[in-house]
């Protein structure tokens, strides 16, 4: 059993696949080119945003909103303390500090009021300067948008969504990537929307801030063109293969992808609830589903059900099993006194089932029986 079946997407998909291909290599156009430029149109259009620009990793993606957003050394970039290293990994290279803030103990997202009490304690102490807030959409559940965007505004920072692991998700009506000054996400073949290999992009609604990361994604060129450098930049493009290959598959998650990914998450809430705690998905939002993640009564419970899994020939995960500040590279960021009792308790209970569109029923319900057969 796979955790993510990619094999199976790749059977379904591999006629439009392979010919996608093939036409790549015909035109030997690798950089750039029709298949960029058609994908970048259905991906703003799918998520409701005027422009979308791909680049080479959802990391990047980041860097490149950092970048446009002017952050920098004292700068305070706050995030998730449950998220993935990316969030802040660029900003910190940037020179900037990374501040978390705790998550709520039933979305796991960026809890705002706690982001409203470390940007307080940021300001009080008053070594940095808070510059930028990046809300990610965890396990592809999107965060709390009516909360956090009127903080953002309250104290003049710019908000940036990382949607990596939230393409296809949405928050009372709009698309996850259609939030924040930049919103970003990732194409790594485990994530909702995957290539094969790295990809990203970035969406906006400002031309002029389009313009700014098409001129930093090819080291800083200006108008005259990439030897008419005005700023120094990055070397971040998709690869058309990689274009050709997300046209077919972003088809496909929008025509059944999406439902076969709620099907499947809903079988394993009804078969655990009262069992674990299933995850909660706020009023008006919709989860993609990245991840399928319980959490266990303890970290003892935890770590005993995986190990039976593992017995049993059944992939799980942990996502993730340390919260960021217990991260040995973020030990010395300021943490202002907070202790995270949220994060640190979803990460020390939490594990991950197999969830993809292509799970069987029958798979599923192998994994639902031995997760029960255990306890
Ligand atoms: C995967 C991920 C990224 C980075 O994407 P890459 O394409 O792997 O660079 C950023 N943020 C989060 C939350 C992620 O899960």
């Amino acid at each position: 059993m796979e955790f993510i079946d990619l094999k199976a997407q790749y059977q379904t998909l591999k006629t439009e696949i392979d010919t996608n291909i093939q036409s790549v290599l015909s035109s030997a156009q690798f950089i750039g080119g029709p298949y960029v430029a058609e994908l970048e149109e259905q991906l703003a259009a799918f998520v409701g945003r005027k422009h979308c620009l791909t680049c080479a990793n959802g990391t990047d993606a980041l860097q490149l909103a950092f970048m446009a957003a002017g952050v920098g050394r004292g700068d305070a970039v706050f995030c998730p303390d449950m998220t993935f290293i990316s969030s802040t990994e660029p900003a910190k290279m940037s020179g900037a500090v990374s501040v978390f803030c705790d998550i709520t103990p039933d979305t796991y997202c960026l809890d705002p009021a706690g982001l409203e009490r470390q940007i307080r304690a940021v300001l009080e102490e008053g070594t940095y300067t808070p510059k930028a807030v990046v809300a990610v959409d965890i396990l592809g559940n999107p965060c709390d948008y009516d909360a956090i965007s009127p903080i953002c505004e309250k104290y003049g920072l710019t908000l940036i969504e990382d949607a990596a692991q939230s393409f296809g998700a949405s928050y009372k009506g709009r698309r996850t990537c259609s939030f924040g000054y930049i919103a970003t996400t990732s194409f790594f073949p485990a994530k909702p929307l995957g290539c094969y290999g790295d990809g990203g992009a970035l969406f906006t609604d400002s031309g002029e801030v389009d313009a700014l990361c098409r001129s930093i994604c090819v080291h800083g060129k200006g108008p005259g063109g990439k030897y008419d450098n005005v700023r120094v930049g990055l070397n971040s493009r998709l690869d058309a293969i990689q274009a050709a290959i997300l046209l077919p598959k972003l088809k496909a998650l929008e025509a059944y992808e999406l439902d076969a990914r709620q099907a499947a998450a809903k079988r394993y809430s009804d078969a655990f609830a009262g069992k674990f705690t299933t995850p909660f998905v706020a009023e008006g939002c919709v989860s993609v589903w990245a991840q399928y993640a319980l959490l266990a009564e303890s970290r003892k419970q935890r770590d005993q059900i995986a190990a039976y899994l593992r017995e049993k020939g059944i992939p799980s995960m942990v996502y993730y099993p340390k919260p960021q500040h217990m991260l040995p590279v973020f030990l010395d960021e300021p943490r202002y006194g907070e202790t995270y009792p949220n994060a640190s308790d979803y990460c020390a209970r939490t594990f991950s089932l197999p969830m993809h569109p292509y799970l069987k029923e029958a798979e599923q319900r192998k994994v639902i029986e031995t997760v029960l057969e255990m306890l």
